[in-house]
């Protein structure tokens, strides 16, 4: 029972089956096909289509034209949820036929837990539509809210914040939807130390959960749904509780931000030398000891430390936006003062600060969907995230045991003989009754309703 039926088995559903199946739901039923399917031999080959994806797509030259193309871990069907009715069509429908069913919005997410081989997905993102509360009640929060369908993106929430002159918690990436992945893996924002997590502030929401059944959560009706839902990790915990289809969020009196940009580099730039490896590092380290005054200042702080190259020469560059929700730009640049002079105290010249004050941080500048978001999972990139403790930054020697790199204690353990009893256990374990593909890509070894 705990295998789901892929194409190969007998049981999978006929294409006839298929067919009415699509017809039921009004033809928005989708079969993709893999996006190089072009460039392999077959009905599909496309000679001119397939040097534009050579051209355009960069891995493309490590495909070899002579294999078979094959749908990997991308689902076989796609339903294309327009209404909740969809969505529960196609829960019901995968529960029915005992198939694997995946849930996928914007497709952002890092690691690819959007898609699965031999599926069939339900796909969230044309599920649209925003509502504007004055005074929504609910049984702790009186007052501004709104709320989204399940594939309202960053944009869109950007835009209803123009539109209503409120702050609503928002991701940064323009096409991350807001009821999808962002609140369900709890969401941070400029306002993360300000305001809370995103997560803290929905006060509804809808879901069909796995019996097909559509169902509303809050703080007093499902409460336990209501407390899954949020924090749990979009298609880990929480897409074994549901489909979500809508939430309704809190929002804030309009709150500007004021933010900073600084970066250092072992690289020269035009008009900018290069700084030596222990003045990078001792950069990091300043700025590490630092930012529990930006917490305790409420304030917030993206860093990206990154390999760079340049004109052949191969280095490291940090680059920090460091935000301060509430405050002028007069105020950031005192509060940062300090730490800018103890860069330059270990020799790190500062190439570019740009303060600016926003009304709408976050406020993505494109409304296009970006190709990859589609159909795409981001490459060769596994992400990974770690909570630091307060109690890691109270001195330089728990900034360092806390930010040591975590394999070097894996591969230690790794290295260690097993003891031959467990290696015993291990050869004569019951071999698995049910041996799914672990698809690349895929978290999800069965359906994640
Ligand atoms: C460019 C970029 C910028 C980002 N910026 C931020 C940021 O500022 N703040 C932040 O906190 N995070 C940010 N993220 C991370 C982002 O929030 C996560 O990757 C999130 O998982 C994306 O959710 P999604 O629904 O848009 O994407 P998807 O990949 O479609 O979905 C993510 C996961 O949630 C599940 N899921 C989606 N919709 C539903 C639903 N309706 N019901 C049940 N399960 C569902 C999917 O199965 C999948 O496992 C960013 C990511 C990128 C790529």
């Amino acid at each position: 029972e705990e295998c789901r039926y892929t194409p190969e088995d007998d049981e999978w559903p006929s294409d006839a089956e298929w067919a009415f199946f699509n017809e039921t739901l009004g033809g928005v039923l989708l079969k993709p096909q893999p996006l190089a399917i072009s460039c392999y031999a077959g009905p599909s080959y496309d000679t001119a289509r397939c040097a534009s994806l050579q051209t355009n797509w960069r891995s493309m030259a490590q495909h070899n034209p002579n294999s078979v193309c094959t749908q990997g871990g991308f689902p076989v069907y796609v339903v294309n949820a327009m209404t909740v009715r969809h969505v529960q069509m196609a829960v019901n429908f995968a529960r029915n036929k005992n198939l694997r069913l995946v849930i996928k919005n914007s497709g952002h997410n890092y690691n690819g837990n959007n898609i699965g081989g031999n599926a069939l997905s339900v796909w969230v993102y044309n599920l649209k539509g925003l509502t504007y509360y004055d005074n929504y009640q609910a049984s702790d929060y009186t007052g501004r809210a709104v709320a989204l369908a399940g594939g309202t993106t960053a944009t869109e929430v950007n835009a209803a914040s123009r539109t209503y002159s409120m702050t609503i918690l928002n991701a940064g990436g323009p096409d991350v939807t807001i009821p999808g992945g962002y609140f369900q893996g709890a969401g941070h924002s400029t306002y993360a130390n300000f305001y809370g997590l995103a997560a803290d502030h929905v006060l509804q929401i809808s879901a069909v959960t796995a019996d097909g059944i559509f169902v509303v959560a809050d703080a007093r009706a499902n409460s336990d749904l209501f407390w899954a839902f949020r924090g749990g990790g979009g298609g880990t915990l929480t897409g074994n509780f549901g489909v979500l289809t809508s939430i309704v969020v809190r929002t804030f009196p309009v709150t500007p931000v004021a933010s900073s940009s600084i970066s250092w580099s072992t690289i020269s730039q035009p008009g900018t030398p290069g700084v030596s490896n222990e003045s990078f590092w001792a950069g990091i380290r300043e700025y590490l000891s630092f930012s529990t005054s930006l917490c305790d200042n409420k304030g917030f702080g993206y860093n990206f430390l990154r390999h760079t190259s340049s004109s052949g020469a191969n280095g490291l560059t940090f680059t920090s936006s460091l935000s301060l929700p509430n405050r002028t730009a007069a105020e950031l640049r005192a509060f940062i003062r300090s730490f800018l002079e103890r860069l330059n105290d270990v020799r790190i010249p500062i190439s570019t600060t740009a303060m600016l004050t926003l009304d709408f941080p976050n406020m993505p500048s494109s409304p296009q969907i970006s190709r990859r978001a589609l159909g795409d999972t981001v490459g060769n990139t596994l992400i990974a995230s770690r909570l630091f403790q307060r109690s890691n930054y109270a001195s330089a020697s728990s900034i360092r045991a806390a930010h040591r790199n975590p394999f070097h204690r894996q591969r230690r353990r790794l290295r260690r003989p097993r003891p031959s009893h467990e290696s015993h256990a291990r050869q004569h374990r019951k071999p698995r009754q049910c041996n799914h593909t672990r698809f690349p890509n895929s978290n999800h070894a069965y359906a994640s309703v």
